[in-house]
């Protein structure tokens, strides 16, 4: 184990037989042939030399050149690299850190490296991310988020189990990226005085540079002295040494829309028929979208289409591509199919550095990314479809041009591609700044705003975001770390959810009914909450739970069959597939909102033998891969507490309501229990996340901008299950038309509700909807 995290094995993850290991060998030899290819393999030599003289690096080299899988293998055997004393006596090092900001990439990323090393993924080669943890005391290359390497200088505030950290996909520019930067600079210098030094190396596809290699600054290593000082103009900062990786890239031939686009979806698919009738094979196309529900929607209507093509043109294979899909899923765009066959692989801005697909001599771009913001208006961060940067641009478009001429279709006019901003903002500069100081604080950072940010903030992000750390009681008044604020940063969670469980920890002390624990309901609500998607499917994605059941169900096929066969035999006893799985869910639907009903779920999920899970979620169309991830996520929620002896748990033995009997006896939450752990969902999300009703049964936030002045409307969105009840009698015309009418829809919800979070398209709609009292603000903050 480690200090961290907890190592538990993700039940997902297949354990590697013995016999596969020997072939993984043979695998391996193979593609240490291909590791001899890569452009970086050349410059190893050059890199050993430089990190063993400096400190300090900066490394780039145009995406697939080797970087992020090859750095560490050039390392491992480095003199350097040797776990050893420092001046305290104190042991340091024997293991390199590569941070990714993706988790998917550090995944993948693990999972290459094992193999062509031809060792078992986790021992020698390993990852660690969030809620999931394949490395032990032997791992000697670590590939980790940065937000994992965050939370381990929580722990361990040197980094004392590496030698070297290495920082990829700098230029992404990460909210975690940018602080772990910050932090390492002062770890480095650390490390330096205390005679055991760390290495850190920064590593990027685009990268300003100049820019970075000052940030990070000269660090010589301690070398027999000289009385050389590093060779710098003197009116400069001095820079960290530089290693670039020459990409070789053949011309690409760009294409703008006459007009302004506004239906990219089609826009997307007439340039998909056009490249594939106008290219011969092979050369595959790569279509960068803006997120997962686009991306499906894309790649169904491509799939179908392509079934329709005449016979003598060459058949396509869809392949898509973004961070919440299942890594298996992900590595087969690294597999180069039949030639014959044309792949088109729909991506979001995952692919535009972070993963390299062989193959593509065409990519189709529709100029859009999804980014976080923080709204200022609601107080709160969303995810908004922005325009991306030229440097963006520049970057998708060379995607086509890796392994010969390519093509690339913007899908946008020239003159607005003129209009984007030369450079991508850094996250941190939009985003809510909460997380991010409580992570500085909870590490000794004591004046957060002078911290050496790469690129600082302005102050009002400062201000607004000490203000909510403030009304979290995770800082006290004079802006230091609270009791509270210390146990939420031990979480990997944002504060709005951490705070949720030192609530319910707090709510926990003395509490002598283990029938009622609120803090193990919190802790399953929450894990609920923190997948990468909805545990309830959309009626869009019903035929998906079907997969791999032993009847599967067709949603739209049959319902239209039945549909017809009803009316015809004018009999209404033959429920359609909506119908069965409406009913179904009404069984476990709780009537204050989204919250318990998510609870319910679990529950019930819970109680059920494993044989039988799978069942229960096809029945109830929620989805079984992320029921899996809930369990994981649910599992090490508890460590941490434990861990960080946040509130009492019960042992597992005695948790309530996993076995069929418990269930039977609470079928549902109480009212009581719901009331305790809705108080301690809104001590998280704040008096900014509360709607009430107002004139026309429409909700209104209750501040805007920290003030009590007017909100701004928003409505239920239509997947809160606050909204099934009004689907019986259930027209799918209607449930579609949904948010154009949901205003309507809203009325009787009761006086008010909290979100936990706001989604934008026509308007702003509210997810994770519960109703609440209004008295409960007063009971929990005496001054609304
Ligand atoms: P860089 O970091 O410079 O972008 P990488 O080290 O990620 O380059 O990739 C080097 C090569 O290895 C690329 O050709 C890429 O396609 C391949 N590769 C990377 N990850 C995987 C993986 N998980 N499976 C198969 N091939 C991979």
């Amino acid at each position: 184990g480690n200090d961290s995290t907890i190592g538990l094995v993700d039940p997902l993850t297949p354990v590697p037989s013995k016999a596969q290991a020997k072939s993984k060998t043979q695998v391996s030899l193979e593609l240490q042939a291909v590791r001899r290819t890569l452009p970086i393999w050349s410059f190893q030599e050059e890199i050993r030399s430089i990190i063993s003289d400096s400190n300090t690096m900066v490394l780039v080299g145009e995406t697939g050149s080797g970087k992020s899988t090859q750095i560490g293998q050039f390392l491992l055997k480095e003199p350097w690299m040797a776990r050893g004393t420092g001046s305290s006596g104190k042991k340091y090092g024997g293991c390199i850190a590569i941070t990714q900001p993706r988790r998917v990439a550090a995944i993948s990323l693990a999972q290459r490296v094992s193999s062509e090393m031809g060792t078992p993924l986790g021992r020698q080669v390993g990852y660690c991310v969030r809620f999931d943890n394949q490395s032990d005391d032997s791992t000697k290359i670590r590939y980790l988020t940065d937000g994992m390497l965050l939370n381990e200088i929580l722990h361990d505030p040197e980094l004392s189990r590496y030698s070297a950290v290495v920082v990829d996909e700098a230029h992404e520019r990460s909210i975690s990226t940018d602080l772990g930067l910050g932090l390492l600079k002062g770890i480095v210098q650390a490390r330096q005085e205390k005679k055991a030094p760390l290495k850190l190396i920064v590593m990027s596809a685009t990268l300003d540079v100049e820019k970075m290699a000052a940030y990070i600054g000269v660090s010589p290593a301690a070398k027999p002295a000289t009385n050389e000082e590093p060779l710098v103009a003197t009116d400069k900062e001095p820079l960290a040494p530089i290693c670039r990786i020459p990409g070789k890239m053949y011309p690409i031939e760009t294409f703008y829309t006459p007009m302004p686009i506004e239906d990219f979806q089609t826009a997307a698919i007439k340039s998909i028929f056009q490249v594939h009738y106008q290219y011969p094979c092979p050369g595959d196309i790569l279509v960068f979208s803006t997120g997962s529900e686009e991306i499906e929607e894309l790649a169904t209507a491509v799939e179908e289409l392509s079934l329709q093509m005449e016979a003598d043109k060459p058949k396509i294979q869809v392949m898509r591509l973004y961070a919440s899909l299942d890594p298996a899923e992900q590595q087969k765009v690294f597999i180069k199919g039949d030639p014959r066959v044309r792949r088109v692989i729909i991506a979001t801005n995952i692919a535009e550095t972070s993963v390299t697909v062989p193959g593509v001599r065409h990519v189709i771009d529709c100029g859009k990314v999804k980014t976080k913001r923080f709204r200022h208006q609601l107080g709160i961060e969303s995810l908004l479809v922005t325009e991306i940067s030229r440097a963006s641009a520049q970057q998708r478009k060379g995607r086509a041009g890796r392994e010969g001429p390519g093509t690339c279709y913007r899908l946008y006019t020239e003159s607005s591609h003129g209009q984007f901003a030369k450079d991508t903002e850094p996250e941190i500069m939009h985003c809510d700044l909460s997380g991010a100081l409580l992570t500085l604080s909870a590490r000794g950072v004591d004046q957060v705003y002078n911290f050496p940010f790469l690129d600082k903030p302005d102050r009002h992000s400062f201000e607004k975001a000490l203000l909510v750390l403030n009304m979290l009681d995770a800082l006290d008044d004079d802006g230091k770390i609270t009791e509270i604020g210390k146990k939420m940063s031990k979480f990997p969670l944002p504060p709005v959810q951490s705070r949720v469980i030192v609530a319910a920890s707090e709510e926990e002390n003395g509490n002598e009914n283990k029938q009622e624990n609120v803090l193990v309901d919190v802790i399953d609500v929450l894990s609920c909450l923190s997948v990468e998607g909805n545990i309830l499917l959309q009626p869009t994605r019903w035929n998906k739970a079907s997969e791999g059941a032993k009847k599967p169900v067709d949603p739209l096929l049959p319902l239209k069959k039945k549909r017809k066969k009803a009316a015809e035999e004018d009999s209404d006893d033959e429920l359609t597939v909506e119908e069965k799985v409406h009913s179904k869910r009404m069984e476990i639907v709780h009537p204050s909102g989204d919250h318990l009903t998510y609870l319910n779920i679990l529950r019930r999920y819970l109680s059920k033998r494993s044989n039988e899970q799978k069942r229960f979620c096809q029945e109830y169309q929620v989805s079984y891969p992320l029921m899996r991830k809930v369990e994981n996520i649910r599992r090490q929620l508890r460590g941490y507490c434990r861990l960080d002896k946040v509130g009492e748990l019960p042992r597992d033995s005695e948790m309530k309501y996993e076995s069929e009997t418990m269930v039977a006896r609470y079928p549902r939450v109480s009212q009581d229990q719901a009331d305790k752990i809705l108080k301690c969902f809104l001590k998280g999300v704040g008096v900014e996340s509360v709607a009430r009703k107002v004139a026309g049964g429409k909700y209104r936030t209750l501040t805007a901008s920290g003030n009590s002045a007017s909100g701004v409307d928003v409505s239920v969105h239509p997947s809160s299950c606050l909204m099934w009840e009004r689907h019986v009698g259930n027209d799918s015309k209607r449930a579609k038309k949904e948010e154009g009418e949901s205003d309507r829809r809203d009325e009787g919800f009761g006086e008010a509700v909290m979100y936990q979070d706001v989604v934008w398209t026509s308007k702003a709609f509210m997810k994770c909807v519960s109703k609440i009292k209004l008295e409960w603000l007063e009971d929990l903050w005496v001054f609304v």
